[in-house]
């Protein structure tokens, strides 16, 4: 079953065109995150979703119903801004029942549901508090409390951790898969941290300049990304502009600084590429299939549970991690060193005007 799907969504804003045909299939149930830079259309989506904003063209449906043009109150979508918005003069409770006040819902149903909100997001006994007594974690519960006591169709979470430090995020981000697992609850969730979006997410939808350049699950974007953008996105990794030499179907041989690579799988067109190449996927010792690469050591950083060598060859930087300490125990910046790459391992993409 489909919850949420948007079809082929435009919205200008002046001269800006902030979303250019936007598609979008959201699972009943699923954590989906709208991933992009700043600027990319993440809340305009969010907020044509939420009835705040309405597009140009386009259609929007929850379930079989179209409701493009149904005002935010009817959508049955709640969308919880990045500050909370919480009224400061309301105590926690009102806070969390204003919206079924609104509703006109009895008074002790109003009550049930509230502390049934509360005891769901962990702030049994802040009943009577005001959100300036609390923390910034504390105010984010309440803020998806008052959200989830409405019981929307669907709930909207914009970049809702960055207002908080480092510790509290990751808290937070667990607490908020576990809400939604625990409610079965569709959450659609904008935010540019690729690593939270990672960890969070059923699926991601990877957005550029208003457009939606990959959708998947982590692992796919991740290990298998459609476009330039994507790879670089995702997390440090080695992007390596080269040409084409050779081609015979899908087998090409590559060509970069004097380095010349052959045996590797490209389908798209022309003979501009990028070599996508993960920081962990490169060895520093041969394998079956590997190409090498010779060149010298620029640095070696100590993470503590990996290690990273950089390696210069010729003008080109490449990463490669390691989670052995044997492995670099001889390497010192200037000293030769090299890179194994397994063929599988390196990704060809067109390259790309970013
Ligand atoms: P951020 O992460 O910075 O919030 P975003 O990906 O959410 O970015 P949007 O806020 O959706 O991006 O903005 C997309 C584009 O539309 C931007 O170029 C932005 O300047 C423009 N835009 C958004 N809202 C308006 C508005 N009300 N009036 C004019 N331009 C707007």
């Amino acid at each position: 079953m489909v919850e949420v799907k948007l079809q082929n969504i435009v919205k200008t804003f002046g001269e800006t065109v902030a979303l250019k045909g936007i598609n979008l299939e959201i699972k009943h149930g699923e954590l989906f995150t709208l991933l992009g830079p700043s600027g990319c259309g993440k809340t305009t989506t969010l907020r044509i979703i939420a009835g705040l904003e309405y597009p140009d063209t386009g259609k929007i449906y929850f379930g079989d119903e179209e409701v493009t043009y149904l005002p935010s109150h009817q959508k049955g979508a709640v969308l919880v801004f990045q500050n909370y918005a919480l009224w400061p003069h309301m105590s926690v409770s009102d806070n969390i029942a204003y919206g079924l006040k609104i509703k006109k819902l009895p008074k002790d149903e109003v009550m049930r549901k509230v502390q049934w909100a509360l005891e769901l997001v962990k702030l049994k006994g802040f009943e009577n508090r005001y959100p300036t007594q609390l923390s910034g974690g504390q105010q984010q519960r309440v803020a998806i409390a008052r959200a989830l006591v409405v019981e929307p169709k669907v709930l909207l979470l914009d970049e809702p951790l960055s207002n908080l430090d480092a510790k509290l995020r990751l808290e937070m981000r667990s607490e908020i898969r576990r809400i939604q697992r625990e409610l079965g609850i569709t959450v659609i969730y904008v935010t540019h941290d690729q690593e939270e979006a990672m960890a969070i997410s059923d699926r991601i939808a990877v957005m550029n300049v208003g457009t939606v350049e990959q959708i998947g699950t982590p692992k796919d974007i991740y290990e298998s990304p459609r476009t330039e953008f994507v790879a670089s996105f995702m997390g440090k990794t080695n992007v390596v502009p080269a040409k084409i030499v050779e081609r015979d179907g899908n087998h090409v041989a590559v060509e970069f600084e004097n380095f010349h690579l052959d045996g590797l799988t490209y389908t798209g067109e022309g003979d501009r590429v990028v070599l996508v190449i993960r920081p962990e996927r490169i060895r520093l010792k041969p394998g079956k299939n590997t190409v090498s690469l010779l060149g010298t050591v620029d640095l070696v950083e100590y993470y503590g549970f990996f290690i990273e060598v950089i390696g210069l060859f010729g003008e080109t930087r490449l990463i490669a991690r390691t989670i052995s300490d044997k492995e670099v125990e001889s390497l010192r910046p200037t000293k030769e060193v090299t890179f194994y790459i397994d063929r599988d391992d390196i990704i060809v993409l067109p390259k790309q005007q970013l």
